[in-house]
């Protein structure tokens, strides 16, 4: 079943400890898309400018992501510019020059409309907003969202919230928004909220799963050498929701939700190896099942 994405297309600046990686391909929709990719087919919602070419484009092209709905406006796309710490756990960002994003109103081709899976990448939440009235009854919708947004728009924000089934945060950002320090009662206040679901991603401690009365931790896939974790968010929930939308219709168990986070896990790790979607764009669906054999392996064990 195909998955409809609404997010940011980029060109990221960005600096670790390894090195510095100068106006190339990003944004949430970008590497959301490209992980959701090895799973099914991806519909993109975005904008980017003029500026914008087709090297960029090439990382879509020979997948299945339509491009009808990213829209090329006059103007420069959207830049954001970030600097990570020396053990990679926090980032500042230097620079987010909306350009193109300021004036986009979204406009979901009609055969986008029927999208059974919805994902909100992280956006302004009244383009989140504009793109749920457009359309018909998603089997599930799933956010994310970040600092900006949060500081910037919070009224919007919950409103989006209250109606989508998942949420996908990062542990800064989740604190940040229920004021809960404490990651179970800040997921419990988020849930009170609207979503039935809450995924909090905790960077190298892996990602904690959370929905009504279940609780589950998956762990981060231990590499030697992380060279940029811009997209990694992104790119779990690419994996994450590209799992459950390839479940074709089934009743999703929880099962289903584990090995979906899983997936997300395995993918971010990928992405993590290289600047950009870099790393993405080599990868074979068998280095990615092998690297799911790998998780199994890591959390063995017996009683
Ligand atoms: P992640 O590392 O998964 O949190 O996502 C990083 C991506 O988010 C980068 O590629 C940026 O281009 C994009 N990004 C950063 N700030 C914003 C923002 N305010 N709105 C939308 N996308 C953003």
């Amino acid at each position: 079943m195909s998955i409809l994405v609404v997010g940011s297309v980029a060109y990221d600046t960005v600096e670790t400890p390894v090195g510095r990686a100068e106006r190339v391909l990003g944004g949430s929709a970008s590497f959301f898309s490209v992980a959701a990719s090895f799973f099914g087919p991806v519909n993109l919602v975005g904008v980017v400018g003029h500026d914008f070419g087709d090297p960029q484009l090439a990382a879509f092209r020979g997948r299945p992501i339509d491009l009808e709905g990213l829209e090329r406006m006059d103007g420069k796309t959207f830049h954001w510019q970030g600097r990570y710490s020396l053990d990679l756990n926090s980032r500042d960002t230097i620079c987010t020059d909306l350009n193109v994003f300021e004036f986009f109103k979204p406009k979901i081709p009609a055969r986008y409309r029927g999208s059974a899976f919805v994902f909100l990448g992280n956006i302004d939440p009244k383009l989140q907003l504009d793109i749920l009235s457009q359309v018909r009854e998603p089997k599930i919708v799933a956010l994310d969202t970040m600092n900006f947004w949060i500081e910037k728009s919070p009224q919007l924000l919950r409103e989006v919230i209250r109606n989508v089934d998942i949420v996908v945060i990062n542990e800064a950002e989740i604190r940040e928004l229920t004021g809960e320090f404490n990651l179970v009662k800040a997921a419990r206040k988020l849930m009170r909220m609207g979503p039935g679901r809450v995924v909090i991603k905790r960077g190298e401690y892996g990602v904690l799963h959370l929905s009504d009365g279940e609780v589950f931790a998956a762990p981060a896939y231990p590499l030697e050498t992380i060279f940029d974790p811009t997209g990694a968010g992104d790119s779990f929930a690419g994996g994450f929701m590209g799992y459950l939308a390839s479940r074709d219709g089934a009743a999703l168990t929880e099962m289903d939700y584990r090995l979906a986070t899983i997936y997300g896990s395995a993918i971010a790790s990928f992405t993590v190896e290289a600047f950009s979607t870099e790393r993405l764009q080599g990868l074979s669906r068998e280095e990615i099942d092998s690297r799911l054999a790998a998780f199994r392996t890591l959390t063995e064990f017996r009683v």
